[in-house]
C-alpha cells in the first residue's frame, strides 16, 4: 500500500517520473499487474499538441492486453484513412506522386491483416495521453500532475527521490523499491544516473505549426497521414511544410525545418499563417493557427537503460527523428517490456536478475529504430533529387526544372523514373512492417531450445517473419473459442502472466504446468489448442506457425513473447520445464 509516513516521505512500490506515453502505459499495467506506482509529472495535464500520432500494430497489442484498445481506437483515426502519402506542389496545385503506406497498398494488406489481431491507427499524442490517463487512474495508479522530480539517490534497498509540488510550492520525498525515468528526450534520470548516451543531438531544428484548415476537398479522394509539399528552395526532408493529419481533414500540423544560422524562425501568427497559405495553395481556405512550437533531430541512444534500481524508458533512453512513426510507440513497448519484469520481481516470483534482461532486450530496439528512423530522413533526399531541387539554385531555376518532369525528352523520362525509386525507397519509412514488429530479443529472459535463428526469407526491415523461436514475439493466428467466439493467440496469453501453448499429445505439460505453478506460486495458464481442446485451429493457421510439434510446448512470457518452447513431446518435461522456468526468472 501507498502510505505517507511521519517524516513525510511517500512510501511506494514503483515511482514514475514522467506522464508522456511511456510512463502512462507503465502505470496502466503495473496496475493491471497488481502493483501501486506512483506517477509524478512536470506539467498540470498531458500533452498540450499532436506531436506522435502513428500508432502501430505491436503498440494497439499492448493496448489490447492491457484492455484498452476499444478505447484508444474509439478515439483515433482509422487505418484506412492513413493510406495515402501525398507529394505535391501544393494542396491544390500539381500532384507529383503518390505511395500507399502503413499496409494500405493491396499486396502489403494481407502482410498486415495476417500478423495482428490489430490495426494500426492515427491518433495524436494530445488525445491518446488523455485515454491513457484516464485508462491508468481508472486502474488504480496514483498520478500526480504539476509535480516534478528534483533530484534522486538509490541504495541496496530502493530510491529516494526529492519532489516539488508546483501548486502547494512545497517539497516532500518519497521512498519507492524501484524508480522508472520516463522524463523525455531531456531525461534528468538519465542525466544523474550518467547513463552514456551514443550519437548526435541538434542535427536539424524543426517547426511545428498546429492549425485548423477544411481542406476536404484536397484530401477526401486521397486520404493519408502526411501531404509533403515541396517547393523549390526548400528543405529537401519536409519540403516546403509537410502537413500531418491530426484530425480529417480540419486539424493538421505543418512542419518544417529551418537553419538557425540564418536566424530564428517567424513564428508570429501572420507569418505562419502565410506560410500555411502558401503550402495549401488556395487563398479562400480560413487558416487559424492552435499553436507553434520548435523542435530538434537527434540521433541519439543510450548504451545501456538502467542503473540499480532505476529503469529509464521512452525518448530518455532514444531520441530520433520522427521518420517512420516509432517515437511514442517504442516507448510504450519499453514499458511493456519493463512492466511485468518489475511486477514479478515485487511480488517475489522472480529473483531481481530479471531485470537486468530488461536494458538486454529493449537496448538494441532503440538503437535499430535510432538509426532506421535517421536512415529514412537521409532517403528523402533522393525525390528532392529526382524533382531537380539542388542546394543554392533560385526559385525560378527550381520551377523550371520541376518542370522537365513532366516533359516528352529523355531527361524527363530519367527523371519520371528517378521519381518512381525515389518513392519507391519509401516502404522503408511507410511500410517498415518488420521494424514495426519484429522484435526479436535475446537475453538471460529467453532461454534457447538449441535451434538457429531462421534466416528472413524477404527483407528483414520491410517483412515482418513469424516464428516461435524463442525471443520472437508470439505469432498471430485466430483461432475459435468453445462459444464460436474468434480470438487471437494473443489473447489467450498475456496479462501479466506465462502462459503454456500445447495441443494433442500435450497433456504432460498441462500436468507440469500445474505443479510448476503451484510450488513457485506464479500463474502458469495453459491453452490447449486443436480439436475438441480449449481453442480450434479452425483456419489450421496455427498449425502453420506454430514450428512445434501438437504435443510440443511454448512458454509464452507475460509480454506476449515466446520464452522457451520444445519442438516435441518430452518424457522428462516437468524437470525441464521447472529448470526453464527458473532460470527465466531467476529463481536459483
Ligand atoms: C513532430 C513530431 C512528430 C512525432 N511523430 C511521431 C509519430 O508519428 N509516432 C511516434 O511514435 N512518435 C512520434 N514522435 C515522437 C514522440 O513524441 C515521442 O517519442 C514520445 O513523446 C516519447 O514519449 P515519452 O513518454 O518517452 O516522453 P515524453 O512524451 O516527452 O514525456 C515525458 C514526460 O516527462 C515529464 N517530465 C520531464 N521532466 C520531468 C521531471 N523532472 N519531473 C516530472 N516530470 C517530468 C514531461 O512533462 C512529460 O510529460 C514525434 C515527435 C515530434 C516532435
Amino acid at each position: 500500500m501507498n502510505q505517507q509516513n511521519s517524516d513525510d516521505v511517500f512510501q511506494v512500490p514503483v515511482l514514475i517520473v514522467g506522464g508522456g506515453p511511456a510512463g502512462l502505459s507503465a502505470s496502466l499495467l503495473l496496475s493491471r499487474y497488481g502493483i501501486d506506482s506512483l506517477l509524478i509529472t512536470k506539467h498540470r495535464w498531458t500533452a498540450n499538441s499532436p506531436r506522435a500520432h502513428i500508432t502501430n500494430q505491436r503498440t494497439v497489442e499492448v493496448f489490447r492486453d492491457a484492455g484498452i484498445e476499444h478505447s484508444v481506437m474509439a478515439a483515433a483515426t482509422p487505418h484506412d484513412l492513413m493510406a495515402n502519402n501525398v507529394w505535391a506542389t501544393s494542396f491544390a496545385g500539381q500532384e507529383l506522386g503518390r505511395l500507399l503506406t502503413w499496409g494500405n497498398a493491396i499486396e502489403r494488406k494481407s502482410d498486415y491483416e495476417k500478423a495482428s489481431p490489430s490495426y494500426m491507427c492515427n491518433i495524436p499524442q494530445h488525445v491518446l495521453e488523455p485515454v491513457l490517463a484516464t485508462e491508468a487512474l481508472r486502474a488504480g495508479g496514483e498520478v500526480r500532475f504539476n509535480n516534478e522530480l528534483i533530484d534522486f539517490s538509490q541504495d541496496e534497498e530502493g530510491v529516494t527521490a526529492r519532489i516539488f509540488d508546483r501548486g502547494l510550492q512545497r517539497e516532500y520525498r518519497v521512498r519507492a523499491n524501484y524508480m522508472i525515468g520516463a522524463d523525455g528526450a531531456r531525461s534528468r534520470v538519465v542525466e544523474k544516473l550518467g547513463l552514456p548516451l551514443e550519437g548526435e543531438s541538434g542535427l536539424g531544428c524543426a517547426v511545428n505549426v498546429w492549425l485548423r484548415a477544411d481542406l476536404r476537398r484536397y484530401c477526401e479522394h486521397r486520404p493519408g497521414v502526411l501531404y509533403w509539399m515541396v517547393q523549390p528552395g526548400n528543405d529537401y526532408w519536409v519540403g516546403s511544410g509537410t502537413f500531418i493529419c491530426v484530425r480529417p481533414w480540419n486539424e493538421w500540423v505543418m512542419l518544417y525545418m529551418y537553419d538557425p544560422a540564418e536566424g530564428e524562425p517567424d513564428l508570429s501568427e501572420a507569418a505562419v499563417t502565410e506560410r500555411a497559405r502558401r503550402v495549401i495553395g488556395d487563398e479562400t481556405i480560413p487558416i487559424e493557427i492552435l499553436s507553434t512550437s520548435k523542435w530538434q533531430i537527434n540521433h541519439v541512444v543510450a548504451q545501456r537503460y538502467s542503473e540499480g534500481r532505476v529503469f529509464c524508458v521512452g525518448d530518455a533512453v532514444h531520441r530520433h527523428p520522427p521518420a517512420n512513426g516509432l517515437g511514442s510507440n517504442t516507448s510504450v513497448q519499453d514499458a511493456y517490456n519493463l512492466a511485468w519484469k518489475l511486477a514479478m520481481v515485487i511480488h517475489g516470483q522472480a529473483g531481481p536478475g530479471l531485470l537486468d534482461s530488461y536494458s538486454e532486450e529493449r537496448q538494441p530496439v532503440g538503437r535499430q529504430v535510432v538509426d532506421r528512423a535517421m536512415e529514412s530522413v537521409q532517403n528523402m533526399r533522393p525525390i528532392a533529387d529526382a524533382l531537380g531541387f539542388k542546394a543554392g539554385q533560385s526559385e525560378e531555376e527550381g520551377w523550371a526544372s520541376l518542370q522537365e518532369l513532366s516533359t516528352d525528352s529523355i531527361a524527363g523520362r530519367e527523371r519520371r523514373a528517378e521519381l518512381d525509386q525515389a518513392i519507391q525507397l519509401q516502404n522503408y519509412q511507410f511500410n517498415c512492417h518488420g521494424v514495426e514488429l519484429g522484435q526479436r530479443y535475446r537475453s538471460a529472459a529467453v532461454v534457447t531450445d538449441g535451434t538457429d535463428e531462421p534466416d528472413y526469407q524477404r527483407d528483414a526491415e520491410l517483412y515482418y517473419q513469424p516464428t516461435t523461436w524463442p525471443g520472437a514475439r508470439l505469432p498471430h493466428a485466430w483461432l475459435t473459442d468453445p462459444q464460436g467466439h474468434r480470438v487471437s493467440t494473443l489473447d489467450i496469453t498475456g496479462k501479466g502472466h506465462f502462459t503454456l501453448l500445447t495441443g494433442h499429445g500435450g497433456d504432460t505439460w498441462c500436468q507440469a504446468a500445474t505443479t510448476i505453478a503451484r510450488e513457485l506460486g506464479i500463474e502458469l495458464p495453459v491453452r490447449r489448442i486443436g480439436p475438441g481442446l480449449d481453442y480450434a485451429d479452425s483456419y489450421g493457421d496455427w498449425a502453420r506457425l506454430r514450428e512445434v510439434d501438437e504435443g510440443g510446448c511454448i512458454l509464452v512470457r507475460p509480454d506476449n513473447h515466446v520464452g522457451w518452447r520444445s519442438l516435441h513431446p518430452q518424457s522428462s518435461c516437468e524437470q525441464l520445464l521447472m529448470e526453464v522456468i527458473q532460470h527465466l526468472l531467476h529463481r536459483r
